[in-house]
């Protein structure tokens, strides 16, 4: 072929290109534009030691730092039942996994974890526990050292569809590292998968998993496929009936997930704020919890309209499907008494009925 006889698809093909590129952030700025905004500067913190945890970086949420658990619940959004002693957090056996409070999606998550010493037990039931991106993806947490399981669930795997590129773990008793990369799974308005979870991982700051594609959840003995979930889910540390200690957790949130922080409460606490509510303006408002959400109905004469509401807190809540956001004021026991519901730029007070 002559260098320039372009075959028919070719021509076709570079023009997708072009457009791709045309369509790249990259080029949405002129090179080297003095006005285009600068990063954020912050303090990047500092690397641990054997004996001490470092400093996370300015900008990270702390999940845990050694004080206490104020950040993480049961499951069921009731007290965490793990235990904390000399600044460590410890799984305690049969008390069930624990989970953040804050929900998250595209993140960089720090872990620092110890398996049990004197190591007890022989493949999955040695130092087992595991790192749960939004609660369904789990990062392998084991004690992999001199002790051999399946490749696709010792330490660092990607459990049950990865395996770590090498192995890199310490022996039991010293700390191990985890700088976790996460992007959450999009879905498209029909359920379908738009794009699946990508995952990258360095254990003991060695590049083990190298931003895979997660075919699902991830399970012992199954491969579920993707179902539809939220933006942003908890993430979660597994008890699976082993001593394993943890340390410096924390969690930069990442893109635009990052702007708004959102909660996941226990139900008893949701269950406080449904009720009816009438806003100054005649419309009334009635509002239930949705499994972990709470959704409401604003009804006027003719019309109505159902939102569902993401906590920010306990008492402020914001809506997805358009600019809104409700404010409760609870009395001493967490009760709503009345609410301000802003729609765009009108705030509409509303009483309990
Ligand atoms: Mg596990």
């Amino acid at each position: 072929m002559k260098p320039n006889a372009l075959c028919p698809g070719t021509s076709l093909l570079l023009a997708a290109i072009v457009t791709a590129s045309a369509a790249s952030p990259v080029f949405d700025w002129p090179q080297h534009d003095s006005t285009r905004p600068h990063p954020a500067i912050i303090d990047p913190g500092t690397a641990g030691t054997a004996d001490k945890p470092g400093r996370p970086p300015s900008d990270a949420t702390v999940l845990f730092d050694g004080s206490s658990l104020g950040q993480w619940a049961a499951l069921d959004g009731t007290a965490p039942k793990w235990i904390v002693k000399d600044g460590v957090l410890e799984c305690v056996r049969d008390s069930g996994y624990i989970r953040t409070l804050q929900a998250f999606g595209d993140c960089q998550l720090h872990v620092e974890w110890a398996a049990p010493i004197p190591a007890q037990g022989t493949s999955q039931g040695r130092g087992n526990s595991g790192v749960f991106l939004m609660g369904l993806y789990e990062v392998q947490v084991l004690d992999s050292y001199e002790n051999v399981t399946y490749a696709d669930g010792q330490a660092s795997a990607a459990y049950g569809q990865f395996p770590p590129l090498v192995n890199a773990a310490r022996p039991p008793g010293q700390w191990q590292t985890y700088d976790i990369l996460f992007t959450r799974p999009r879905f498209n308005d029909d359920g379908k998968v738009k794009s699946p979870a990508r995952l990258t991982v360095l254990h003991n700051g060695v590049l083990v998993q190298n931003n895979v594609e997660l075919v699902g959840p991830t399970g012992w003995l199954r491969r579920d496929p993707y179902q539809a979930h939220e933006d942003k889910l908890p993430l979660s540390l597994q008890d699976h009936g082993n001593p394993v200690r943890y340390r410096n957790v924390w969690v930069r949130e990442l893109g635009a997930d990052a702007k708004r922080r959102e909660f996941v409460y226990d139900h008893a606490t949701l269950d406080k704020l449904a009720g009816s509510f009438q806003t100054n303006d005649g419309a009334k408002v009635k509002v239930m919890r949705a499994g972990d959400l709470l959704q409401a109905t604003i009804s006027y004469p003719g019309r109505s309209l159902d939102f569902l509401m993401h906590a920010e807190s306990k008492t402020r809540f914001y809506i997805r499907s358009f600019d809104g956001e409700v404010n409760f004021k609870t009395d001493d026991s967490g009760r709503a008494e009345s609410a301000v519901l802003r729609v765009g730029p009108d705030d509409k007070p509303a009483r309990r009925e």
